[in-house]
């Protein structure tokens, strides 16, 4: 959703006549673009924002810290970091342009971190690859316990269907192939009468669309209905995000995820019954308050038992407002070592199922170099492939996976 902003945000500033660079150094505005959703993310934020002082001082510059940790921490920012002149939050970009030049103008800070229904309807940025993404919802009502986003984004909200078909026509002029319809739960997206399943539908029509893919998914809002027009739309990729969280239902009902373990089961079963070539990836927190030995074995069997295409792992990080932040916490020893082992279990399974694609031949879309001579695309499953030949970015070609070097297959082209 950042790398999406970012992209709004340079288009804003791009109709008030500014131009990016690769060196950011040299730069008249520093922008940077923060996120909160963990400790870790914060704190480097802060960290780096610190370190661009004599930056800052060392001619007529502006620094703007936007984003989350822009709209959560702008008081902390505003008295810690003297040298900063913008604090926005999430939904004050579009008068960005404008505030740059006020400051401009009169050397003053200026704080906007109103949150409101904004959905950037019309803001088309320029693409510079052939993947994009879309935004098509923003914010969150689903307080899960343990985050933030709901405080920092404000409610959920839809982005009107005609302008997201809009949005995607725009990019697939400028020759965006694999474009990725974003929110934080898209399966809620609701316009008029439209609901997600049938914007899947509505998009994947859109001439030269393709490939079509979503994030992030909801478990407890994934409708049978998604699986059957997934299945129906050959641009629509068979690659489902599917956040699981925890294996126990009492640390997912701790969570606030209105979803037992069993639903969850049931929904994969479903979609590999409906779609077996279906790829399925999850988020897994480990260490969640009062997180049992027990408890912390169900979610790694739960792995083990469903055996994902890939997992991104993550330790519990307490957020200063959210409900879990009063539970009482594990211990730090106990966090890292339950975070250290399912990261362990994760990988066996990944090379596992890694593995199982040599031979087979897969469809890849190429998006860049990959190092030395080769490049790297994605396939629909959404996993990098790297080939030894040159491949243009846009191109199509299909690749038989010969090996798999860490979790990375690597193959060769095999057109017919
Ligand atoms: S669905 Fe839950 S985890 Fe995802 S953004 Fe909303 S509150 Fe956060």
């Amino acid at each position: 959703m950042n790398k999406n902003d970012s992209s709004v945000i340079g288009k804003l500033l791009a109709d008030h006549g500014f131009e990016s660079t690769t060196d950011p150094r040299s730069a008249d505005v520093y922008i940077i673009n923060t996120c909160t959703v963990r400790e870790h993310a914060a704190n480097r934020a802060l960290a780096f924002t610190a370190g661009l002082e004599e930056w800052r001082k060392a001619g007529n510059r502006i620094l703007a810290v936007v984003g989350c940790l822009a709209q959560s921490n702008a008081d902390e920012i505003t008295k810690r970091l003297k040298h900063v002149d913008l604090i926005l939050g999430p939904d004050a970009y579009r008068e960005i342009g404008n505030y740059v030049t006020q400051i401009t103008g009169t050397k003053s800070r200026i704080i906007d971190t109103k949150l409101s229904a904004e959905t950037y309807c019309g803001i088309f940025h320029r693409p510079n690859a052939v993947a994009d993404f879309v935004s098509i919802m923003r914010g969150c009502s689903n307080y899960c316990s343990y985050c933030v986003v709901p405080y920092v984004r404000g409610p959920a909200r839809s982005r009107a269907s005609d302008d997201i078909r809009k949005e995607i026509v725009h990019l697939v002029e400028y020759g965006v192939r694999d474009i990725t319809l974003l929110g934080q739960n898209v399966n809620e997206y609701h316009h008029e009468s439209m609901g997600f399943a049938e914007l899947l539908q509505h998009v994947s029509v859109i001439p030269g669309v393709f490939r079509i893919r979503f994030l992030t998914s909801h478990p407890k809002d994934f409708t049978r209905e998604t699986v059957q027009v997934i299945k129906e739309n050959n641009n629509i990729c068979e690659w489902f995000h599917l956040p699981l969280q925890s294996g126990s239902n009492r640390i997912l009902q701790l969570m606030n995820r209105k979803y037992t373990k069993e639903h969850y089961n049931g929904l994969v079963e479903h979609i590999r019954s409906q779609i077996p070539e279906s790829t399925i990836t999850t988020d897994i927190i480990t260490g969640f308050p009062t997180e049992t030995e027990q408890e912390f074995i169900e979610t790694l069997n739960t792995l083990r038992e469903i055996k994902f295409d890939d997992a991104y792992m993550y330790r519990y990080s307490i957020r200063p407002g959210t409900k879990a932040s009063s539970m009482p916490s594990l211990d730090e020893d106990t966090i890292k070592a339950r975070l250290a082992e399912s990261i362990q279990v994760k990988n066996e399974i990944v090379v596992e199922k890694t593995k199982a694609m040599i031979g087979k031949v897969y469809e890849v879309l190429f998006e860049s170099a990959a190092r030395g001579n080769g490049s790297r695309g994605k396939t629909r499953g959404n996993k990098n492939v790297i080939v030894q030949e040159k491949i243009k970015p846009g191109e199509v070609r299909n690749v038989r996976i010969t090996e798999v070097k860490g979790q990375t297959p690597i193959g060769v082209v095999a057109d017919a």
